[in-house]
This record gives C-alpha cells, structure tokens and sequence, in this order.
C-alpha cells in the first residue's frame, strides 16, 4: 500500500466531493524531513477511483510522486539508486 493509498483511507468520499486545495506534509521515510505536496481532492478522488497517478496528479513532480507513492524524498531515491548503482560495480 503506498503512501498516497492510506492517506485517500483516511478522508471520506464526503470531504472528497467537494472541490478543494489539500496541502500534503509528508514526512520521509529515511530523512525524517517534511516534504509539502499541494494537490486538490478532486485529483485525491480521480486516484481514488482507479486514475494513474501520474494522470492525476499531472502537476507534480517525479519526485513528489516518488514521496507520494514510497514516502522517500527525492534526494534520499536518488542517495539510495547511488548505492546500488556503486554496488553492481563491486
Ligand atoms: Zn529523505
């Protein structure tokens, strides 16, 4: 279940119906540090109901999605590709 998934299982299909800015504080799972996502439950709704999230949620970027979807901040993704690119070396 990713990080997007459980916070859509906590909001209502009530609150979702009505078009409105939510500003997303996630906090990475690696770093610790708070990483803020604007999107609007119109967009959590259309994810909800099955939308790709990159189609709903066209505006963010890989690694907002990246926060989205594994709670990883973009730096600490790109620290941990680092390591196993340094690993298939060895
Ligand atoms: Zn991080």
């Amino acid at each position: 279940m990713s990080v997007l998934d459980r916070i859509i299982a906590d909001l209502s299909d009530q609150i979702l119906l009505n078009e409105s800015p939510v500003l997303l504080k996630l906090p990475c799972s690696s770093c610790g540090s708070i990483k803020k996502i604007s999107v609007t439950t119109t967009q959590l709704r259309s994810y909800k109901y099955g939308e790709l999230i990159q189609r709903a949620f066209p505006h963010l970027s890989a690694d907002d999605r990246e926060m989205l979807i594994s709670g990883t901040c973009g730096d600490c993704f790109d620290e941990m590709f680092k390591d196993m690119e340094m690993n298939d070396e060895n």
